[in-house]
């Protein structure tokens, strides 16, 4: 039978994995509060046996995000953190991974401090410049795993021509796609073996659960994962899975405004006379803007901002009305956030110098507020600048 054709990313992302209930009709996937389950006798079963290892909700979840990124299966885990960590049990003692160095601060946080003590080692080079993650690649070298756009700088990493080198060395390539969502970026269509994501931001979109999914493209990642969610556990509750089904709905509406508002602000930003120097990758001075055109489907509303000092940054978010000064991004309201104090404090000064990461610097992700609201909020702060 010829395979139906697939209905466009706004219509997955309302249908795929969230047919009506069989049993009632309910057009909403119910949220299966159960750890376990009735069988037939001895050996039987209706393919479920314990909420570990599967549940209905978390089936339905990964069905949807499965469509949206356009891999072969999906798996949720309890937040983001959890779902790389499920991706490291991919690799052994003695195994080495090359990372974007601008990666999200609790990613190297965790392959540093807690992965280096089983044996992987870890090599961070700017992405951004694929011809460095071939000179990194080496014979015990499993994975590379790069961020793009990077928080918060937002540089931009060329997904196809990392993916080619990865390929050429037998490595493979995985993608955190948390800043743009599927609707803006496909990196499965790219190249890339595994996307993971914090579904705690743009997937969720409004703020009020965590999760992590890794979406693959082989049945072997297939099995290890189902197999690393029924070991390890860090697995994604029904409820949270069910939010995720809500919020994942609305996913292409949301980016649509996410993407206009981030635009409008950044262009707002740029040249405001508080400002030294605005980062988004949809601005023409960004060295990487040509890449981002050619490889996004639109710039998406994360952008970063350097305010000078400290003092300035800090005066700027307590001047904030409507938008709050807050850890996490992706959400409908507009939250900002000081990455040297807050996301990259960690690191310390000099891993911070690094990356340009000044004192001064604000991360802002932009919401789907009118944004006539934004830019007021934003503005009035800055005038107190100075
Ligand atoms: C938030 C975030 C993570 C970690 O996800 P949690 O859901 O907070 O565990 C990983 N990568 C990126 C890019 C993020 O923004």
């Amino acid at each position: 039978m010829a395979e139906a054709k697939k209905h466009g990313f706004a219509t997955r992302a309302i249908h795929d994995g969230q047919a009506p209930d069989e049993l009632t009709g309910a057009v909403n996937v119910p949220i299966y509060l159960t750890s376990t389950y009735q069988q037939e006798e001895i050996g039987r079963n209706k393919g479920y046996e314990y909420a570990r290892l599967t549940n209905p909700t978390r089936d339905a979840l990964e069905e949807s995000l499965c469509s949206l990124e356009g891999g072969t299966s999906a798996h949720a885990f309890a937040s983001g953190m959890a779902a790389i960590t499920a991706m490291c049990t991919m690799m052994k003692m003695g195994d080495h991974v090359v990372c974007s160095d601008n990666v999200y601060g609790g990613t190297a946080r965790m392959f540093d401090k807690v992965m280096a003590n089983y044996g992987l080692t870890f090599t961070y080079v700017d992405t951004s410049e694929a011809e460095k993650v071939a000179a990194a690649i080496r014979p015990e070298t499993k994975l590379v795993h790069i961020e793009t756009p990077t928080n918060p700088m937002m540089g931009i990493t060329d997904i196809r021509a990392v993916a080619d080198i990865c390929h050429a060395h037998g490595v493979e390539l995985s993608v955190d796609n948390t800043f743009l969502s599927p609707y803006l970026q496909q990196p499965i269509a790219l190249g890339a073996d595994i996307v993971m994501h914090s579904t705690t931001k743009f997937l969720n979109g409004h703020s009020d659960g965590l999760g992590g999914v890794l979406v693959c493209t082989k049945p072997e990642q297939a099995e290890r994962f189902r197999f690393v969610q029924k070991c390890t556990g860090g697995i994604l509750s029904p409820f949270e899975s069910y939010l995720l089904l809500r919020g994942v709905k609305t996913l292409a509406v949301r980016m649509k405004q996410h993407d206009a508002n981030g635009r409008a602000v950044a262009n707002f930003l740029n040249g405001h006379r508080a400002v030294k120097r605005v980062f988004y990758p949809g601005l023409a001075e960004h060295p990487q803007h040509e890449l981002a055109k050619r490889q996004q489907s639109g710039f998406g509303s994360m952008l970063s901002m350097d305010l000078g000092t400290l003092e300035r940054a800090n005066l700027f978010a307590k001047s904030l009305g409507l938008c709050y000064l807050a850890e996490s991004l992706g959400g409908v309201e507009t939250l900002i956030c000081h990455p040297a104090s807050m996301t990259h404090a960690a690191i310390g000064a000099e891993g911070r110098a690094r990356l340009g990461i000044t004192d001064g610097l604000i991360r802002v992700s932009v919401g789907i507020e009118d944004v006539e609201d934004i830019v007021a909020d934003l503005g009035q702060a800055l005038a107190r600048l100075g």
